[in-house]
C-alpha cells in the first residue's frame, strides 16, 4: 500500500511500474523488515539493484520500508551504492529526492497494484503492544488509526476505481479508534465503508484476542456485505508461553473467546496463526497447541517458526529450540491442519457459493468464496471449459469436489 501511495504521488511526472525490471531508470525498493526471510529478500533485491547500477542498467537506487527505517545507518555503511534510505514515514522526502512536491489533495488515492476488484486498507499505523517476539512497534510506532472519514474517501476513491472487495489490515485491528475517539470504534467503521457505493465485500485481518469488541460478531452476522470471515492470531495456547509472548490473553479467555465465535458465527470462516519453536517451549507444550487446533477446527490457519529479533524483549531468552525441530514441529500442525481443512471442504461439496473470479490460469478460472483472502486462503477453480467469464465479477457456483486446501466447482445456472 505503501508503494502505491507513493506511486500515485509520482502521478503524471514518471512513468511508474511495480515489478522489478533492472532496467528502469530509477528504482524504489519498498523494503520488510519484519523476519529474517523477508530481510534476507530486501536485501537480495537491493544488491541486485545496486549491480544494475554500477552495470549502466540503471541510474538511482533508492531503498525505503521497514528495513531501511530499522537498519538505515548499517545499510548505509555496507551498500554505499544506494542514492538515499528513508523510513516508513518518509514519504515527502522520497519524492523531493525524485523532484517531486508531496501532495496533500491526494491523501487517501493510491495506484492500484492488486487485481482492480479488490484492494488492501490499511486503518491504522504501529501497535500499542508489546508482544515479545514482535518489531512491528520498534518499526512502525505506537498505534495510530486514520480517521473514519477519511477511510471511507479511500474506500469511495478505490470502489471508483472498480474495488469491490476491501481487506481492511491493522496490526492491532480492534484496537482501532482508541487513539482517536477514545474508544473502540471498528464497528462502526465497518459499518460506514459497508455503505460506499460498489463495495460488495469487506473482510477483516488481524483481529487481537483480548478485549475483543462483541458488537463486531453481530457486524459479521448482520450486515450482508461484511464477510463471514475472521482473522485472529491466537499465537499459542500454553499458559507460560503466551505469558511470556506478553500476551494479553490466557488459555481460558482464549477458549471463551473461540467458543463464543463458533456459537455465534455459526457460517464463518475463523483463519488464525501460531508460532511454533518459542524459547524453552517443550514437547507438552507443543502437544496442548496440537491438541487445541485438533479441537477447535480452524478454518484457515498458518504456522510460523519462531525467529529471533534484536531488540525485542525475547531476545533475551534463549532461541533453544533447533531449526531442524521448528520445522518437524510446524509441518506436523500443518499436517493435521491439512486433514482438517479436507474435512471443511468436503462439506461444501453440493452447495452453491457466491465466488469473485480472480484470475485466469489456463485450465481454470480461480476465484474466491466469501471465506478466504486472496493469496493466504483456498481458492475455487472453474475449468474454463464452454466458460466466459470476466475476472473480477460476482458468480454463483456449484462446489463438485474438494481437495485438501482448494475447491473445484462449476458454473451454477442461478446466475
Ligand atoms: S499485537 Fe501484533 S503487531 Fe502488535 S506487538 Fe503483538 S504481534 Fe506485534
Amino acid at each position: 500500500m505503501d508503494s502505491e501511495v507513493l506511486m500515485r504521488q509520482l502521478g503524471d511526472n514518471y512513468i511508474v511500474s511495480h515489478n522489478l525490471n533492472t532496467e528502469a531508470d530509477i528504482q524504489v525498493v519498498n523494503t520488510c523488515g519484519f523476519i529474517g526471510d523477508a530481510k534476507e529478500e530486501s536485501v537480495d533485491t537491493i544488491l541486485q539493484l545496486t549491480k544494475a547500477k554500477s552495470n549502466g542498467l540503471t541510474k538511482k537506487v533508492f531503498v525505503t520500508g521497514c528495513l531501511s527505517q530499522r537498519y538505515k545507518n548499517d545499510l548505509k555503511k555496507e551498500i554505499p551504492d544506494v542514492d538515499g534510505f528513508f523510513g516508513v514515514n518518509d514519504l515527502p522526502e522520497i519524492l523531493k529526492s525524485l523532484e517531486v512536491d508531496y501532495k496533500e489533495e491526494l491523501i487517501g488515492e493510491r495506484k492500484i497494484t492488486t487485481p482492480s476488484h479488490f484492494a488492501y486498507l490499511k486503518i491504522s499505523e504501529g501497535c500499542d503492544r508489546d508482544c515479545s517476539y514482535c518489531a512491528i512497534p520498534l518499526i512502525r510506532g505506537k498505534h495510530k488509526s486514520k480517521p473514519i472519514e477519511e477511510l471511507v474517501k479511500e474506500a469511495q476513491f478505490l470502489a471508483s476505481n472498480g474495488v469491490k472487495e476491501l481487506i481492511l489490515i491493522a496490526q492491532d485491528l480492534t484496537y482501532y479508534g482508541i487513539d482517536i475517539y477514545r474508544k473502540r470504534k471498528i464497528t462502526e467503521l465497518v459499518n460506514k465503508l459497508s455503505e460506499v457505493k460498489g463495495i460488495e465485500w469487506i473482510r477483516l485481518h488481524y483481529a487481537y484476542p483480548a478485549a475483543f469488541p462483541l458488537d463486531l460478531i453481530d457486524e459479521i452476522n448482520d450486515n450482508p456485505k461484511v464477510c463471514n470471515y475472521l482473522d485472529i492470531p491466537l499465537q499459542h495456547i500454553n499458559n507460560r508461553i503466551l505469558k511470556s509472548m506478553k500476551r494479553a490473553h490466557d488459555k481460558d479467555t482464549t477458549i471463551n473467546l473461540v467458543e463464543k465465535f463458533r456459537q455465534k458465527l455459526t457460517n464463518a470462516s475463523l483463519r488464525t496463526t501460531f508460532i511454533v519453536g518459542y524459547p524453552g517451549e517443550t514437547d507438552e507444550e507443543f502437544e496442548e497447541l496440537y491438541q487445541f487446533v485438533e479441537k477447535y477446527k480452524f478454518d484457515r490457519m498458518g504456522v510460523f517458526q519462531y525467529s529471533e529479533e534484536e531488540d525485542t524483549s525475547a531476545f533475551d531468552l534463549k532461541d533453544d529450540v533447533d531449526p531442524q525441530t521448528k520445522q518437524d514441529i510446524a509441518d506436523k500442525l500443518m499436517m493435521l491442519q491439512q486433514q482438517l481443512s479436507l474435512e471443511r471442504n468436503k462439506e461444501k461439496v453440493g452447495l452453491t457459493l457466491k465466488v469473485i473470479i480472480d484470475r485466469k490460469e489456463d485450465p481454470y478460472y480461480i476465484g474466491r468464496t466469501e471465506f478466504d483472502s486472496p493469496e493466504v486462503d483456498n481458492e475455487v477453480l472453474i475449468n474454463i471449459e464452454n466458460e466466459d467469464l470476466k475476472l473480477g465479477e460476482f458468480y454463483n457456483v456449484e462446489i463438485t469436489k474438494a481437495d485438501f486446501f482448494d475447491l473445484y466447482g462449476k458454473i451454477s445456472p442461478e446466475n
